[in-house]
């Protein structure tokens, strides 16, 4: 966000509380995550959670694992002694968590948990105890039945410039839509939420901004909860895509082009050699999107000065310097 209309507010999100240094694994360790509690602390309001002490597993427990046949739901059960089966205590206490946490912007995971595991957990055959295949935890299960808007990543896959960017803009997206859209609904909002993120999800799919964009045409024939539940569905599921070097280039030129009429040919040439310079992997996004900012503080329409694609996440991140 622009240094001018600095956001200081720390938003909520999840995290599994082992990431915030809590001595709450099966073993009695942590693994304290630096670049969650120094880099992003500043920024979120983190709320931990750990499903298993949660469901009275307590420290240190018997560790725990999934097991089951492929196209099955996994149980979770010991490692040890596969009669103890905490699968329906850890999906009570993942709903009562969900219940209470409506609020939450997103939520960062422990990888390879059979808890907090977004992806690729092992999955042991129940007949010979071989790894079979592999699921998401038991907590990321019940957090996509029943808060499926809730952008979610693991810390470790925050490594990558891209995942990290593109979980930080999603979260700081459903913070927008809750504060502007949710917390007071009407169709004027959701239509000037969709003009807002015009850019930033032609970044990201271009064919859902297109179908939306139908979408809201006829809306207005649908009751407004079903309409917002419909958007907000696909709109989050939209910027889970991650942008390209490609797609952000058109967008940059969508947003060049309104300035074409204001500017000098030089400086024209100038802004389109960044944009070209970025497409060829020669800058990092920050160079085209500051240069754009700069002359559509001069020259831009309100319209355009809206889009919260020239400024999706607190600036201070340094997200675009790695893209
Ligand atoms: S991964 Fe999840 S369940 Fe395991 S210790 Fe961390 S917070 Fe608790």
């Amino acid at each position: 966000m622009s240094d001018e209309v600095k956001d200081e507010r720390r938003i909520p999100v999840g995290i599994s509380a082992c990431l915030t240094g809590e001595e709450v694994r099966y073993n009695g360790g942590h693994k304290r995550s630096r670049y969650c509690l120094e880099v992003l602390g500043e920024r979120f309001a983190f709320e931990p959670f750990c499903p298993e002490l949660e469901a009275g597993l307590g420290v240190p427990r018997e560790p725990i694992r999934l097991v089951g046949v492929e196209g099955e739901e996994p149980r979770v059960v010991g490692t040890r002694d596969p009669e103890l089966d905490v699968t329906d205590r850890l999906a009570a206490v993942s709903q009562a968590f969900i219940d209470r946490h409506r609020h939450l912007r997103g939520f960062i995971l422990m990888k390879g948990s059979p808890s907090c595991g977004l992806e690729r957990v092992k999955v042991y055959r129940p007949d010979n105890g071989m790894p079979s295949h592999s699921d998401a935890g038991a907590f990321v299960r019940e957090l996509r039945r029943h808060f499926p808007e809730l952008p979610l990543e693991e810390e470790a896959r925050m490594n990558d410039a891209v995942l990290r960017e593109n979980f930080i803009t999603r979260v700081y997206a459903y913070d927008d839509w809750l504060r502007r859209v949710a917390a007071e609904p009407s169709y004027h909002e959701l239509l000037q939420f969709h003009s807002r993120q015009k850019y930033l999800l032609m970044a990201h799919d271009v064919e859902a901004y297109r179908a939306l964009g139908r979408y809201l045409a006829e809306s207005s024939k649908r009751p407004l909860d079903q309409a917002m539940a419909h958007y907000l569905e696909r709109f989050m599921a939209a910027l889970s895509t991650p942008a390209t070097r490609k797609t952000h280039a058109n967008a940059l030129m969508h947003v060049f082009g309104y300035l074409k009429a204001a500017l000098d040919g030089e400086t024209k040439q100038d802004l389109l050699a960044a944009i070209d310079d970025y497409r060829r992997g020669h800058v990092h996004l920050a160079v085209p999107i500051r240069l754009l900012n700069h002359y559509l503080k001069r020259y831009g329409s309100d319209y355009i000065r809206a889009q919260t694609y020239l400024d999706p996440h607190p600036y201070e991140l340094g997200l675009r310097n790695t893209l």
